[in-house]
């Protein structure tokens, strides 16, 4: 007999994501893996049962004491992973809407001194506390939208203190939320104010002073860089994500997001994780990612937000043959905490069909973050990451445009809301 410390019965459509090989590429990212009338169950953190509601009843027995809910014919999910976010930041850029509006472009205001050199300015001057609180407020509101994984990058210090102290952050973020967080180092965000004109020393200094130290303790599970005009072009981003891949670093990218910046290629070349935005990719990007095995991290929200007339080539990328995953992008820029506006933006925005959007932002969002192992999926022995939404079928998730669960459980630790 299974003890369970936490019985979920009467889910009217489960999706275990559970099928498979990780990640999923073309027609198998429509296989969500269902299950109807199904039950799981959880102890120590873990499924411990997931099946048929009458083989259930036979095998699991709840605890004394344990938890039940009943899913009351709704749907379950794994729990989001957010594969891309700039959570840890201080200030805010409500004022740039009007710029926005007015027709300014991101890289317009940001070479003014404000946007991303604003937030830099309001984050350094940033106590850890504050940090943290800000962090872990944003965390929890994103944890009730259904996400129970993360992936963190630095990027608002721009200098080797300040990096690393963002950095160091991160796991105490991921004790006080019960959330799993992967950080990224993205010292290569911009170029500093400091070294306006000077990138390369700017890449010199990353690279011989703080890439050894963020590998040395462990501080980040991957490097990232902004490869773009007026960031980083491609041979300073390859030099860069070169040396973090010989210290052991996994690497990602920012590329092709307003212009064609040659950062696709530098993914496909290096073997990245993934390569992220992709809003200018051309069919032989899409081909060479595909060809390569490097995830597309596409960022719906972050066109609607910078109000560009671009959107995210969900479509494209899925029939090419690329395995596609979603990120908030969440960042002061394009401030959004719940995947699944993600998903919605993923659906109507990036054409992705509605199964595939879930499965973006859950199985293959895992991968995107190297969390294949223990994260985006049902099924018995994974850590029990996972939501229930008072829907009638999974296909009603993004559909639905801002749909919130009833009850969220991250490695068992449980939030019901109902
Ligand atoms: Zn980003």
């Amino acid at each position: 007999m299974i003890r369970a410390d936490l019985l979920v019965s009467n889910i009217g459509e489960l999706a275990t994501l559970a099928r498979g090989s990780v990640p999923r590429t073309g027609e198998s990212m429509r296989d969500l893996g269902l299950m109807h009338d199904a039950t799981l169950a959880v102890a120590g953190g873990r499924f411990v049962f997931v099946g048929p509601k009458r083989r259930a009843r036979s095998e699991v027995r709840l605890r004394t004491g344990g938890m039940h809910w009943d899913a009351d014919g709704g749907v379950v999910v794994p729990g989001f992973v957010d594969a891309h976010t700039h959570l840890l930041f201080a200030g805010d850029r409500s004022a740039e809407v009007e710029l926005k509006i007015e027709g300014s472009t991101y890289r317009d205001i940001a070479q003014r001194g404000g946007g991303l050199f604003s937030t830099v300015r309001a984050t350094r001057r940033a106590s850890s506390s504050e940090l943290l609180r800000l962090a872990e407020a944003r965390l929890h509101r994103m944890v009730q939208g259904g996400t129970t994984s993360v992936e963190v990058k630095s990027g608002y210090a721009l200098n080797h203190a300040g990096e690393l102290r963002l950095l160091s952050l991160i796991p105490r973020l991921a004790r006080r939320t019960g959330m799993r967080l992967v950080p990224t180092y993205l010292g290569g965000h911009a170029v500093p104010p400091e070294f306006v004109g000077r990138s390369d020393a700017y890449v010199d200094l990353m690279i011989r002073q703080t890439l050894p130290v963020v590998a040395r303790r462990r501080l980040a599970k991957f490097c990232d860089v902004f490869c773009e005009p007026g960031f980083f072009s491609a041979r300073q981003s390859e030099r860069l994500l070169r040396a973090a891949a010989g210290l052991g670093l996994g690497i990602k990218i920012h590329a092709e997001e307003f212009v064609l910046s040659g950062g696709a290629r530098v993914a496909a070349r290096l073997g990245a994780r993934s390569a992220d935005h992709l809003l200018a990719a051309q069919t032989g990007d899409r081909v060479a990612l595909a060809r390569a095995g490097v995830t597309a991290v596409l960022l719906p929200v972050t066109p609607f937000a910078s109000m560009s007339r671009q959107r995210a080539p969900g479509r494209e990328l899925v029939d090419a043959g690329v395995s596609v995953a979603l990120g908030s992008d969440l960042s002061p820029n394009s401030w959004v905490e719940s995947m699944s506006v993600v998903l919605s933006h993923a659906i109507y925005g990036g054409r992705l069909l509605p199964s595939e959007a879930l499965t973006a932002a859950t199985v293959n969002a895992a991968h995107a973050s190297g969390l294949e192992d223990v994260a985006g999926q049902i099924a018995v022995g994974r850590s029990a990451d996972f939501s229930i939404f008072d829907l009638p079928g999974v296909a009603h998730l993004g559909y639905r445009v801002g749909a919130f669960p009833t009850h969220i459980s991250r490695q068992g630790n449980t939030i019901s809301l109902r």
